[in-house]
Order: C-alpha cells, then sequence, then structure tokens
C-alpha cells in the first residue's frame, strides 16, 4: 500500500497512471506508453514539456540566487520585473502585485486584502463575499469556502461560517434553466436573484464578488452574453468590487490575454493568478490589486510596523524569473493569438460531438472545452453519478489520451497551448473513440 495521500483522489483507488518523462504535449508512463496531454496537467502546462529555454532560465536562476524572501522590502530583479510586466498587461488601473505559491493561496491573500482594505477606509462591515454555486476557487480553508463543489466541502465543516460568505446562482444555462426559458430570461432572473440577495444582505456588509470568466473544473461554464455586463451593473450599484479569478483563464486560454477581455468584464478590481502564469515550471501565483486600494492599505500598515501578510516563497526568485520568461515566449510567439485560431478548431471539432446520442452539450471558449455526457439527450437529464464521466476517462486512458470528467460527466480539454492542429485531431480522435465505447 502506497503512503501518499493522493489529493483530490477516490483514496480506494489510488495509484491509476506513474509518469516518469514529458516532451511537447506529451507525457510518458513508467511503462513507456505515450498519453496526449489533453488537460495540460491541471489546466497548468501551456508550454507543454521538455521547453529548454524555461529549462535553461530555471537552472540559471538557481545558479545566481536560488532564494531570496521578500519580507522587509528585501528585493530581487526578476520580482520587481514581473510585477511590472503584469501590472502592464491586465485591465486595472495601477494595479499592485503581491506574489504567492498555488491559486489558493492567491485567494487567500485576496481575502485577506479586502479585510485590510475596507478596516483602512473605515468600511469593517464591508467583508462578506459573493461566490457561485459550482464555483472552484481552491481548497485551503478560506479559498475552500469560496468553492461551492460538494467534494471540496464534505467532511471538512466547510464554508467557514466566519468568512461570511454568500452564494448566488451559476450561470449555466444548459444546466440551470427552468422550463422553457431563453438564455436572456435565464440571466434576467439569475442577476435578480444576485441582486435581491444583495439587497436583503445589506450592500454595505458586501466587500466582493468573485467569479472565474469562465469556470474550468466546475464543468468549462461559458455564461451567456450579457450576463456580466448585468452582474457588473449591479455591483457598481452597490458598491461591491469585481474580483476575477483568472487561475485558469489567465494568459491565453480562452483565445485572448485574460478571460475577462474574452467576456467583456470590464476593469476587475482583483485578479488572481497561478497555474499558466509559469506554465508550472515553478509554482506561483499573483493576487493582484488596484493602486488604490493599495494605497489605503499603506498608512495601516505603517500603524502597525509591518503589512502583517507574506510566505516563505512570496516572490521566489526561481519562480519570478520562470514566469517571466514564460510571459516573454507567450509575447515573442504570438501565444495568444494562435490560441485564438487554434482554438476556433479546437471548437469546431468538439462541435462534431453535439450530436453523439450521449452528448448533451458541448461548450468551450478558445483552448478550453466541455463535452457533457447525459443520460437523456432530449431532456438534457444528467446521470445520477459521475461514473459515466469517469469510465470515458478510463477509456481515453486507454487510448493514450489523459483529459478529466469534471462537474459528474462534463469531460474536459484544455491542452498546451502548443499544441499543433494534427495533435488537435488526435486529441478528437482518440476522445470520439472514447465517448462511442462509453455508449
Ligand atoms: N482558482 C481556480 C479558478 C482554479 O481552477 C484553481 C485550481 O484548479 C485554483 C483557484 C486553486 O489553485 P491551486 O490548485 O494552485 O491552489
Amino acid at each position: 500500500m502506497t503512503n501518499v495521500i493522493y489529493p483530490t483522489t477516490n483514496l480506494k483507488a489510488v495509484e491509476q497512471l506513474v509518469l516518469e518523462r514529458g516532451e511537447g504535449v506529451y507525457v510518458f508512463d513508467n511503462q513507456g506508453k505515450q498519453y496526449l496531454e489533453g488537460l495540460a496537467g491541471l489546466w497548468c502546462t501551456s508550454l507543454g514539456y521538455g521547453n529548454q529555454e524555461l529549462i535553461d532560465t530555471v537552472s540559471e536562476q538557481l545558479g545566481k540566487l536560488s532564494y531570496s524572501h521578500m519580507f522587509g522590502g528585501k528585493s530581487h530583479q526578476p520580482g520587481i520585473d514581473l510585477a511590472d510586466k503584469l501590472a502592464g498587461m491586465v485591465p486595472m488601473d495601477n494595479a499592485k502585485v503581491f506574489f504567492g505559491n498555488s491559486g489558493s493561496d492567491g485567494n487567500d491573500t485576496h481575502i485577506k486584502m479586502l479585510r485590510y482594505y475596507f478596516n483602512a477606509i473605515g468600511k469593517p462591515e464591508k467583508r462578506k463575499i459573493i461566490t457561485r454555486e459550482r464555483a472552484y476557487h481552491g481548497v485551503t480553508v478560506a479559498a475552500g469556502s469560496l468553492t461551492s463543489l460538494p467534494a471540496n466541502l464534505a467532511h471538512f465543516d466547510a464554508p467557514l461560517e466566519a468568512l461570511g460568505i454568500l452564494r448566488t446562482d451559476h450561470p449555466h444555462y444548459f444546466s440551470g434553466r427552468q422550463g422553457n426559458e431563453t438564455e436572456a430570461e435565464f440571466v434576467e432572473r439569475i442577476t435578480g436573484n444576485l441582486e435581491t440577495m444583495i439587497v436583503r444582505e445589506g450592500p454595505e456588509t458586501i466587500a466582493a464578488f468573485i467569479a472565474e470568466p469562465i469556470t474550468g473544473a466546475s464543468g468549462v461554464i461559458v455564461p451567456p452574453a450579457g450576463y456580466y455586463e448585468k452582474v457588473q451593473a449591479i455591483l457598481n450599484k452597490y458598491d461591491i468590487l469585481f474580483w476575477a479569478d483568472e487561475v485558469i483563464t489567465g494568459f491565453g486560454r480562452t483565445g485572448n490575454d485574460f478571460g475577462c477581455t474574452t467576456m467583456n468584464i470590464e476593469k476587475p478590481d482583483m485578479m488572481t493568478f497561478a497555474k499558466q502564469l509559469s506554465s508550472a515550471y515553478y509554482p506561483i501565483s499573483a493576487s493582484l490589486i488596484r493602486g488604490d486600494m493599495y494605497e489605503a492599505m499603506i498608512e495601516p500598515s505603517a500603524q502597525v510596523g509591518v503589512f502583517g501578510h507574506g510566505y516563505t516563497y512570496s516572490g521566489h526568485p526561481v519562480a519570478c524569473a520562470t514566469a517571466l520568461k514564460v510571459l516573454e515566449i507567450y509575447e515573442r510567439e504570438n501565444l495568444f493569438e494562435r490560441s485564438a485560431q487554434m482554438g476556433d478548431y479546437l471548437q469546431t471539432k468538439l462541435k462534431q460531438f453535439a450530436d453523439h446520442p450521449l452528448v448533451g452539450e458541448v461548450r468551450g471558449r478558445g483552448m478550453i472545452g466541455a463535452v457533457e455526457l447525459v443520460a437523456n439527450k432530449q431532456t438534457g437529464k444528467a446521470f445520477a453519478n459521475g461514473s459515466v464521466g469517469a469510465y470515458a476517462v478510463q477509456r481515453c486512458q486507454e487510448h493514450g489520451l489523459i483529459i478529466r470528467a469534471v462537474a459528474g460527466n462534463s469531460l474536459a480539454v484544455c491542452p498546451p497551448l502548443i499544441i499543433s492542429e494534427a495533435q488537435v485531431d488526435e486529441l478528437i480522435e482518440k476522445l470520439g473513440m472514447a465517448i462511442d465505447e462509453t455508449l
């Protein structure tokens, strides 16, 4: 029996696959079998495996300065440069950047920033955070409380009551529509519910609304047209901040620089990044806030003597150097534009599954998509549990394709951004065989 406690795993069925190496969009197991990485690891290996430039960057930085913390303003050039670079890229005003190690701790940082900021501006009661049903924002005690997936809450006594988490509707029309409701009516209803909840709770008690522009782990939900426009109008009306969790959607994944761009989200007040920020060559997250929010935090930190939040590895120099190089490669190789073009190709190919008797909906944008398997194609009725999706994933693996089933039976694809057209064809062919075998 293994001594590893496997994360996000059925503990009765561990060690499914032992991987040994990777090359381009492929990984190889300890028997030498090749797999196309259809989910870019966990939505993160955008530049694939074995990128020599990144390997060199990591090893050069390890040789130069393998570690430095950032406490007390101790700094290093890769950290300073990366913050400048990010601030110049994001659709935010004078963004300031806090570095961490993972999407979860990046979101935890933001929860604390919200407290700090609203205390600083004399609104300490403004502390509740609105998340959505089916949201995924990580698994730490705080960020995990913003997550709404049952498995991430069960047996953990989450969400943490003290955090004041409010949940509003998810924006998935296919599974959330009522009767003959149109998309526009669906949007009207769920944004109406949001406003009702804000009024009921008291807008003066609500700090922020968090959303992944397009969700990943909760089923690749692409909200209907007009949804975010309505949400942002409501948040602006009640002075509630918009917090974009771009841990998956950041850096070209949805066919644009950011998911906010793809979904017409205007100027978020806060953004969280991880995963593709370093293409997973080194762990790093970045939590960005508006410049004026940062300025409001300066005086209180001086009173205490310190802004008392920071991780040992906040701004790890190797992580920062790696992320800088990754951003350079995205730019130099026009990967966001390429992702838009290849994304169109991928989405067109995925749409071929829409007529399949087992498929309820095909959805996605850019280089992220999902094929949802359903019990009844006519009504869209879901299967009772996720075993059908799990079986399809197993069939994919047999054929040399790694993907994940999310939100039960939605087969998610999110390949490295460097994937070629021929490799997309390979992904589609293998996925098709697996779906046929699941019927
Ligand atoms: N936020 C989103 C949108 C994510 O998809 C994830 C992970 O999948 C996280 C946060 C948490 O990131 P991590 O697993 O690096 O803690």
